[in-house]
């Protein structure tokens, strides 16, 4: 057998080996150490005597940390010897391997996209780990040979730096690579020789300086170690040679399984959900003690996209998308496609948090580039949720959940933000997941129901409408929309909370229209969620009709937000175009918070808009902003639309507003949202003085 013909060289093991061992390091290690040294002398098999190789250079290292006389540095240099050095030797010829087997490829697959980064991180860590111990140990050693053995541990240093830079491109082309001739793997073979070399001759160097330090006269002794130590390395190298066969092959069949299993996405050729989830399995396995990091991409408004130019279009623009974030992948990230437009990206060690938040801001920005689609260019909006896991804690699924939590924050902040995941993000959604819980058995109850606030004519002080406004009424107690409509939204019951509000919504249009002849208009907010739906236009007003009632007499306030936000923006454009069709009357919404421009106000037939509260709060004393609410009044005038003011609560924004063109109000002012029997009471009391001879009305 090979591996023994390399053995036998070191010849038998010396008769007088054990004793001398025995007098230097105790009976009990000189019998170990005799031991292991035959065993490994005399075994056949080659995984065999691998292990048997590993044993030995372990009694070397006891041998070398019991034995009184060695220094403390030189007690850890054993680590060093049996350790560290040989990984390096290990995870280098993978590489090197691998370099090989690839440039032979005709096409590269997602396999090896993934496994060459997971090898390479590998050998960062045993060279990185190399450097790092050789440097701790070696500059504290005196004595006749720490001088050569620090210039051994040089010529380490530099042809790990030379391979690993080596390596680094060889990584990154296999990234990028589609065949075999796009890697750059001539340059990693030839230097991996090189690597292996210095890392023996540090080997034998740390030998020699152990033999050194433990006494002179065992000279013929330890050289007889430092040959075993060498053998041992060079069988490991010969038992890597199978074994890198072994896992070529495991290689091929994982692949082969892993597409079976459903673990890629074909689309993309990138690993998918399961693939993230399995892939973070096993680097949360083999543990970190960085600080790592996940972050969820997703385009905005993707579904859009697909609308309006086609699903190749789509599916252009995923592909495109997978190809940049490949680009901008570092040789350990792991990347994946975890859903529609949703990608993540894993960097399983974050050395500067700083440099990587900028980093990961730099890809933000590339990936939200325009792209051609159809011959045209359209921009793609990406926003990014980021979690960061300090050094210690390993990713895992419920990183996946935080940085998917961030995503969600930076949906709402808008287009091209990034959020990082903070504690707070998860107490808000456990909170919200409660209070969903609580929400349905409320909505089966009545509990969920709308007050409303009325809304009055500047000039005549008389009401014109009322707009309904979620309320929660427990007992006693009563919950504002900004305790749960967010917990709806977030569980999807937005449709049966409005669906609630509107039917209570719709008895209340009945019951005036019996008792009362003004003609109110009932405002109801409609989310962007129920506008999202098909054919809810047709649906409300079916009911409506069926009930007696007139379209008319229904404002619908769509937030302005909602209104020009492209999201899913399809739908929500055919719905209020039928809307306004049916003969509803369209509100926009906390008017001045978005972007409404002239044309999106014609187009969209909005018949008024909603100043928000923040241009009416103190606009009488305030300059600035006189100028700006004057020009929003203006906007909308130019356009024949009507204007109501939000949130007006003193007489002096109320003088300031009917001065300046303003037809509606609503406000504490004139009254917060109240139950429904109280919002009939104040409309009968109106009708009633209306009838009466003084014309007064409430609130003027
Ligand atoms: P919004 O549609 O802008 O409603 C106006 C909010 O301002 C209401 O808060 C109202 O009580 C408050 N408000 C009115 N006048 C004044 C005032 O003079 N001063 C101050 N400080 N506030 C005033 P509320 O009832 O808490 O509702 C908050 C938001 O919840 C609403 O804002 C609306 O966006 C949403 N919402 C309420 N009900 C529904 C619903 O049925 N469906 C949907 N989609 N959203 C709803
Ligand atoms: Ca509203
Ligand atoms: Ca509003």
């Amino acid at each position: 057998m090979g591996q023994k013909s390399i053995g036998a060289n070191t010849g038998d093991v010396p008769a007088d080996l054990e004793a001398d061992l025995a007098a230097f390091g105790g009976p009990e290690i000189g019998h170990l150490f005799a031991e292991r040294f035959s065993e490994f002398i005399n075994e056949d098999s080659t995984p065999k005597s691998l292990r048997k190789a590993r044993e030995l250079t372990l009694a070397i290292g006891e041998f070398g940390s019991l034995s009184s006389s060695a220094p403390l540095e030189a007690i850890l240099l054993p680590y060093l010897l049996t350790d560290v050095l040989p990984l390096v030797i290990i995870e280098s010829s993978k590489m090197r391997d691998n370099a090989m087997l690839l440039s032979e490829r005709e096409t590269i697959n997602v396999w090896d996209k993934m496994m060459v980064p997971v090898q390479g991180g590998q050998f960062k860590v045993a060279a990185d780990g190399a450097s790092r111990e050789t440097v701790d140990h070696l500059d504290a050693l005196t004595g006749p040979t720490a001088e050569t053995l620090r210039q051994e541990a040089q010529n380490y240093r530099k042809a790990n730096v030379t391979f690993q830079s080596q390596g680094a491109k060889f990584l990154t082309s296999t990234i990028n690579a589609n065949t075999g001739a796009d890697i750059v793997s001539a340059p990693v073979i030839a230097a991996q020789p090189k690597l292996v070399a210095a890392t023996i001759s540090l080997w034998r160097e740390v030998l020699i300086y152990l033999d050194e330090t433990l006494e002179s006269q065992r000279t013929s002794t330890l050289r007889a170690v430092a040959l075993a130590g060498m053998t041992g390395g060079a069988i490991i190298l010969i038992a890597f040679g199978i074994g890198i066969a072994l896992v070529r092959a495991l290689a091929d069949r994982t692949q082969r399984e892993f597409e079976e299993l459903g673990f890629h996405d074909p689309l993309t050729g990138l690993p998918n959900r399961r693939g993230l989830l399995k892939a973070l399995r096993n680097m949360s396995q083999a543990g970190t003690k960085q600080a790592a990091a996940l972050i969820v991409f997703d385009i905005r408004q993707f579904r859009k996209i697909n609308h309006r130019h086609g699903d190749q279009s789509g599916d252009a623009i995923l592909r495109a998308f997978a190809g940049d974030l490949t680009m901008l992948a570092e040789p350990d990230d792991f990347i994946s496609r975890t859903g529609g437009s949703e990608f993540v990206l894993v960097r399983p060690a974050v050395k500067n948090t700083q440099q990587f938040e900028s980093y990961v801001k730099k890809a933000l920005k590339m990936l939200s580039k325009e792209r051609r689609i159809d011959d045209q260019d359209t921009i793609i909006d990406v926003h990014a949720g980021l979690c960061l896991n300090k050094s210690g804690r390993s990713l895992t699924e419920e990183t996946l959940t935080d940085a998917t939590l961030a995503l969600r924050a930076a949906k709402q902040k808008g287009p091209k933000e990034l959020a990082t995941f903070t504690s707070a993000m998860r107490a808000l959604f456990e909170s919200n997941a409660d209070t969903a819980k609580e929400l349905l058995p409320a909505l089966q109850n009545g509990e969920i129901l709308p007050w409303f606030q009325p809304q009055v004519d500047i000039h005549t002080g008389a009401i014109v409408g009322a707009e309904a406004l979620a309320r929660w009424v427990e007992k006693d107690q009563v919950r504002f929309p900004g305790a749960f409509l967010p917990a709806a939204e977030d569980a999807g019951y937005m449709d049966l909370v409005e669906t609630a509000i509107r039917e209570k919504v719709l008895a209340l249009a009945t019951t005036l229209n019996e008792v009362s002849a003004a003609n109110i208009h009932l405002g109801l907010n409609l989310s962007a969620s129920i506008l999202g739906q098909e054919n809810v236009a047709d649906e409300i007003y079916n009911k409506i009709v069926s009930l007696g009632l007139k379209p008319a007499n229904f404002s619908l306030e769509i937030l302005e937000a909602v209104m020009l936000d492209e999201a899913g923006a399809l739908p929500v454009k055919k719905n209020i175009a039928r809307l306004s069709e049916l003969g509803f009357y369209i509100e926009l919404d906390d008017f001045g918070t978005g972007h409404s421009s002239i044309s999106s106000l014609r187009d969209l037939k909005v018949d008024r808009v909603k100043i928000d509260r923040s241009f009416v709060s103190g606009v009488d004393t305030n300059p600035a902003l006189q100028k700006f609410t004057s020009a929003l009044i203006n906007l909308a005038k130019s356009l024949d639309i009507s204007v109501l003011a939000e949130g007006v609560e003193t007489e002096g924004e109320r003088l300031w507003l009917k001065a300046n063109g303003c037809d509606v109000i609503q406000g504490f002012l004139i009254s917060k949202a109240v139950p429904e029997d109280q919002i009939i009471e104040m409309i009968l009391r109106q009708s009633q003085l209306r009838s009466g001879t003084t014309a007064q009305a409430v609130g003027a």
